[in-house]
C-alpha cells in the first residue's frame, strides 16, 4: 500500500515533525505486522529519526547551516549547493518496524522531514506499508 501527504515549510532549514502523519497513515491502513518506508523524492530536503525537544531542533538547524558553506561550483547555476550535500549526507528514506500495529521507534525518536532549501510550499511525503 502507498500513501502520500505533504507539508509546507517557512523557513531555509527548518524540521519539520512528521511522526504523528506518517503513524495516522499507519493507523488507518489497518496493518498490523511489516514494514513502514518513508522516503521523500527531493534533492534538497532529508529525513531524520530524533528528539522532538526545541533546543535541539535549533541546535540541529544551526548545525546544517554551519556545516555545509562553502564555494560549491552548484551555486553558480543553483545557488542551492549546501541543501545537496546536506540532502545527500542526511539521505532520503527511512525503514521502520512495524509490530502489533506501533512503529518500533525510542522514546527520543521523532520523524522530522529536514527543509534544507526553504520555504517550499510543497513537500512530498511517501508512506510504503509492507506486510510481513
Ligand atoms: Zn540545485
Amino acid at each position: 500500500m502507498l500513501k502520500e501527504f505533504s507539508v509546507s515549510s517557512r523557513k531555509k532549514i527548518e524540521l519539520i515533525d512528521i511522526t504523528a502523519k506518517v503513524e495516522r497513515i499507519v493507523k488507518e491502513s489497518g496493518l498490523k505486522e511489516g514494514v513502514v518506508v518513508v522516503f521523500i523524492p527531493h534533492a534538497t530536503a532529508g529525513l531524520v529519526l530524533n528528539e522532538h525537544e526545541s533546543g535541539l531542533i535549533n541546535d540541529f538547524e544551526k548545525w546544517f547551516e554551519k556545516s555545509f558553506r562553502g564555494d560549491w561550483e552548484h551555486d553558480r547555476i543553483d545557488d542551492n549547493a549546501s541543501a545537496h550535500l546536506a540532502s545527500g549526507l542526511i539521505g532520503s528514506s527511512v525503514h521502520l518496524i512495524l509490530s502489533e500495529g506501533r512503529i518500533l521507534r525510542g522514546v527520543w525518536q521523532n520523524l522530522f522531514l529536514v527543509e534544507l532549501d526553504g520555504p517550499r510550499k510543497e513537500r512530498k511525503v511517501l508512506v510504503k506499508l509492507i506486510r510481513s
